[in-house]
Formats: structure tokens, C-alpha cells, sequence
């Protein structure tokens, strides 16, 4: 059995996504040759969002927002500590210190009362909120939208894990004034190497970030008129998304269907991620909450005897992350990021699991 099942997807699609490869061997335009164009107009279909600009990595499109936005060395940026590290790592990239905030213990994205109380302490220290939509659930945007407004604030949404949520029918990456994904192998739209996408409805912060992600151009390529990077998605890895993002939605289905197949065992016996009414998740991770830190070590093992894949994500919060000792913070300074740190695990998941599949993931997992 696979964490992520690629090759199920690959089988489906492989006529397509061949003659996709093929067609850029043959025309040979790797670096931003026509299919970056049309995957752009399908991403920007797709998401409602009026402007898409692809790039090389997840990683890089938080990198790339914020430089559009002018962030500045010493900046504080608020985000949560119960994340993957890039979420860090852009902030800090430019010089901008991240300011962490608790997570919600049913959703685990961020808190947003303990959120409100920190900028109301200080409204001029903050310009900028990064919500992550932690394994594919959206974060609060409707209590994030009324900060934004009250402390006039930008949000750049971190939906790395996201691609093909919603809430309420609106689409995850257009949440934001900046939304960021990433098209790495196992994230919920992945292609076969790195990738990513910026969107934002704003034509100017656009322009800016479509400019960064050549060197920083101007009117030509060798026209440069602020500092840059080498951020472009290759044409190859727009080839393989092109097909996989037409059954994305049947895909996001298929994932659902397994998440409530799994909650259907599981819900007496495990405290579960809480999906609130209105929010479709892109499950890029199935998640369990065990007892104890001994509770899922236990588990583990019994799924590793029975060749069963099971990850934690994330085994330590980034504010106890060595990377992060200079910024002093301790533990006990985000109990609720620390207790799930410590509890939770995740179960294979992808659209092709069976209900045989899961059912076997359970009884071993309630088994002796
Ligand atoms: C994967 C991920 C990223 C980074 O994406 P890459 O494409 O791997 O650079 C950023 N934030 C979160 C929450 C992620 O899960």
C-alpha cells in the first residue's frame, strides 16, 4: 500500500499526460513555452482568480508575494507555528521575522481570537496575516476578511496544501489578496518535479510578481528594474498539469469519499479534524489524533508490521525549530500547536484508496 498512490493517477491519465511531454519534446520551448500560458488561463478558470502567474515551487511563490509587497527586513509577518517550514522560511528569506500564533484545536489552522488579540496590542506593527490551509482545510476567511478590514491588513494565503478547496464555493488561492500553491508530486494538484502558482485579482501586484519571476525585467530581459529571481514553472511540468488539473474536481470527490469512509470507523475512536459547514477540503492529508505521543508510536508500529505507510505532520512546531532559537521561544508558548505535534498522525490518502483499503488501515489500526 502507498501513502500516495501517483502511479494510479498516472495509469488513468498516461495517454494524455504522454502526448503532453511529447508535444514539448517536439516543439522544444521548455522555458515558458505555450502550455505555462495555457495552464495559466485553465488555473485561472478554475479558481475564478483574474490572475495566474506559475512558478518554480510553493516555496517560492510565498517568497515571491512577498517581495510584490514590498516586505521589508525586520517586518513582522503573523502566521502559525504548526506548519511545514517554508511557511517560515519565505519570511524569513527576506529578513522578515515570523510572529507566531496558536492554531485552532478542532481545525488546526489559525486561531483567530488569539490572532485578534495580538494585533489589537499592537495594530502598526502588522501589515500582513498568512493564513496556511493546514491539509487542505481553508482557514477562517470570513473572520479573516473582517481583520483585514478592521487593521487594514493583506492576507497571502498559504494554500500549498489547498489547490481545490472551497468554501462555500469559492475557490482556495482566491481568498487572499495573494494566494500561494504548490504543485510538488504530493500535494493535491502535483506535477513531476517542483512547481507552483501565485493568484491574486489585483493587476498591478501581478504585473510586479511576473517581473520578479524573470530577474526582475522590466520592458525587456535585460531591462532590469528591481530584484528578482529565476521563479518560472518549465514548460514540461505545465505539460503534466494540464490533464491532471481537468479531473481535479472528480479527484477532490474521490477524496472526500475516502475522508468519510475513514471518519465513519474512526470517528468513535479518535478526535478528527472538524470540517465546518460550507468548507470542502482537498485532504492532502487524513489525520488522526491519538491519545498520547506512546498511543501513536503504537500505532505506527502495528501499521509498519502490516506494510501500512503513516507519517507525522509535524513532529515539531516551527517555534522549537533550532532555526528559530534566536527569536526565543520556548515551550509551553503554543500549547495547542504542541499537544497535536504530539499526538497526531496521518493515513494514507489519495483519490484511488479503496473502501477495502481503508477499512484493512482501520482494523489494523483498532486491532490488538
Ligand atoms: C509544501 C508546502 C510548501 C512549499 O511548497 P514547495 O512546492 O515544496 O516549495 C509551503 N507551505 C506549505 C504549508 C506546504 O505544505
Amino acid at each position: 500500500m502507498k501513502f500516495i498512490d501517483l502511479k494510479k493517477q498516472y495509469s488513468k491519465l498516461k495517454e494524455k499526460i504522454d502526448r503532453g511531454i511529447n508535444n514539448v519534446l517536439e516543439h522544444g520551448k521548455y522555458i515558458m513555452g505555450p502550455e505555462v500560458i495555457i495552464l495559466e488561463k485553465n488555473l485561472s478558470d478554475f479558481t475564478k482568480s483574474k490572475h495566474v502567474i506559475t512558478c518554480s515551487s510553493g516555496t517560492d511563490a510565498l517568497l515571491m508575494s512577498l517581495m510584490s509587497l514590498n516586505v521589508k527586513p525586520g517586518d513582522y509577518i503573523l502566521t502559525t507555528p504548526f506548519t511545514f517550514i517554508a511557511t517560515a522560511e519565505a519570511i524569513s528569506l527576506i529578513g522578515a521575522i515570523p510572529e507566531f500564533i496558536d492554531i485552532d484545536s478542532n481545525t488546526f489552522n489559525i486561531d483567530m481570537s488569539r490572532l485578534e488579540t495580538k494585533i489589537k496590542k499592537e495594530p502598526n506593527k502588522y501589515k500582513i496575516i498568512m493564513p496556511v490551509n493546514i491539509f487542505g482545510l481553508p482557514a477562517n476567511y470570513t473572520e479573516l476578511f473582517d481583520l483585514k478590514e478592521k487593521y487594514n491588513l493583506m492576507i497571502i494565503e498559504d494554500a500549498a496544501q489547498s489547490f481545490g478547496s472551497s468554501i462555500e464555493g469559492r475557490m482556495s488561492c482566491n481568498f487572499g489578496d495573494i494566494g500561494c500553491t504548490s504543485f510538488f508530486p504530493a500535494k493535491p494538484l502535483g506535477c513531476y518535479g517542483d512547481g507552483g502558482a501565485i493568484f491574486t485579482n489585483d493587476e498591478d501586484i501581478a504585473n510586479i510578481l511576473r517581473s520578479i519571476r524573470v530577474h526582475g525585467t522590466g520592458a525587456d530581459k535585460y531591462d532590469n528594474v528591481r530584484v528578482g529571481i529565476n521563479g518560472r514553472l518549465d514548460t514540461m511540468q505545465a505539460a503534466i498539469l494540464i490533464p491532471k488539473l481537468e479531473i481535479l474536481s472528480t479527484e477532490i470527490k474521490l477524496r472526500n469519499k475516502v475522508a468519510q469512509t475513514y471518519n465513519q470507523i474512526l470517528d468513535k475512536h479518535f478526535d478528527l479534524q472538524h470540517i465546518p459547514s460550507g468548507y470542502v477540503s482537498s485532504w492532502a492529508q487524513y489525520s488522526i489524533l491519538c491519545d498520547s505521543s506512546k498511543h501513536r508510536e503504537n500505532i505506527m508500529r502495528k501499521l509498519k508490521n502490516k506494510n501500512i505507510p503513516s507519517a507525522i505532520y509535524y513532529v515539531i512546531p516551527l517555534h522549537l525549530q533550532g532555526v528559530y532559537d534566536h527569536l526565543n521561544y520556548k515551550m509551553g508558548d503554543f500549547p495547542v500547536s504542541e499537544d497535536i505535534s504530539s499526538r497526531i498522525l496521518s493515513l494514507p490518502m489519495h483519490p484511488y484508496l479503496s473502501s477495502e483499503e481503508i477499512k484493512q488501515i482501520c482494523d489494523v489500526i483498532l486491532g490488538d
